[in-house]
């Protein structure tokens, strides 16, 4: 049996419209020719977005992060990014969805098939669809992470800074290897050996009662984490970004995960190490829960 997240009702065959190019087309016929570049070489860069209460959270700041990740993967949308927000608007419209999760994708087309892919089109997609957040207790009773079985790569590897599709192959494989081990997801460290990410949230560490997260230099910078610091900060938090040695796990009394799917996520396990989800983890998340019903405006102002 084909494992489908998300309840079951497989990606491709689903009622509902997808914003393709500047159109709404049937969910089933938002169909890619098998011969895109996008997936023989990983041209493809993609955000994901939460709605609440009607606003896309942070809209804007996930529109320019995905033009800016198609330019450091060398290539520019043809849209504006006034369009790109119109659009995400658009198709949670269109499927009468008022809350759910936005995935725009940008990907090169399949007029060339070869490593240069100088004359492809640039194609836009955005598809939404329902997806609940966790709440409360479940969120707080903390999840299992494994050590990842790859590393993070350094700058001077990949395009780490950009939200590339290419990037997840090495989360997925982390991710696999810890689900079937039994946990809920993976630690990655990166090519020094420090802790950088999940694989598809930021990390936080509480260390003597002071929030600690790694220094985004080889991995997304987080919109959530930016939303949770800025949150701490204002509940005279002292946050602190640096590097840490993935030996410092053992020093962390609790540790939560920051993403647009996961929002604020206790973690109750890294590989061993146990933590007891705790006042700051329950504070953030929280106060997170709160922010993102907030309006933009509102929004705008409290992360100012
Ligand atoms: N790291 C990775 C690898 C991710 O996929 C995500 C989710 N986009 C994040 C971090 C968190 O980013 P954001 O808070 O902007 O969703």
């Amino acid at each position: 049996m084909a494992l489908v997240p998300f309840g079951g009702q497989p990606f491709d065959d689903r009622d509902g419209s997808i914003w393709w190019d500047g159109a709404l087309v049937p969910w089933r016929d938002a169909k890619l020719h098998v011969l895109s570049h996008g997936l023989h070489y990983a041209s493809a860069v993609f955000e994901g977005e939460r709605c609440y209460a009607g606003n896309i959270f942070r809209l804007r700041d996930h529109t320019d992060r995905l033009i800016a990740s198609g330019r450091i993967l060398g290539f520019e949308i043809p849209f504006t990014a006034a369009q790109i927000d119109a659009a995400c608007n658009e198709v949670l419209a269109a499927n009468n969805l008022t809350a759910g999760y936005v995935r725009p994708i940008a990907w090169r087309g399949s007029e060339m098939l070869s490593v240069s892919a100088q004359q492809t089109k640039i194609h836009l997609a955005i598809a939404a669809w329902p997806w609940p957040s966790y709440f409360g207790a479940e969120r707080m009773a903390g999840i299992r992470l494994a050590m990842g079985a790859w590393k993070r790569p350094s700058p001077e590897t990949a395009p780490t800074m950009a939200k590339a599709t290419g990037l997840y192959m090495i989360g997925t494989m982390s991710k696999h290897k810890a689900e079937s081990e039994g946990y809920n997801d993976a630690l990655l460290l990166d090519w020094r050996g420090r802790v950088s990410e999940a694989t598809g949230a930021n990390i936080f560490l509480v260390i003597d009662g002071d929030l600690h997260t790694p220094t985004p230099d080889c991995f997304l910078d987080g919109i959530t984490r930016r939303s949770v610091m800025a949150l701490a900060r204002r509940k005279q938090m002292t946050v602190v970004e640096r590097a840490i040695e993935a030996g410092e796990l053992g020093r962390a009394t609790e540790v939560f995960l920051a993403g647009t799917a996961a929002e604020v996520c206790a973690v109750r396990e890294i590989a061993g190490h146990s933590y007891t989800p705790g006042r700051i983890t329950e504070t953030l998340m929280r106060d997170y829960d709160a922010l993102v019903q907030r309006s933009p405006d509102e929004v705008a102002r409290i992360i100012a």
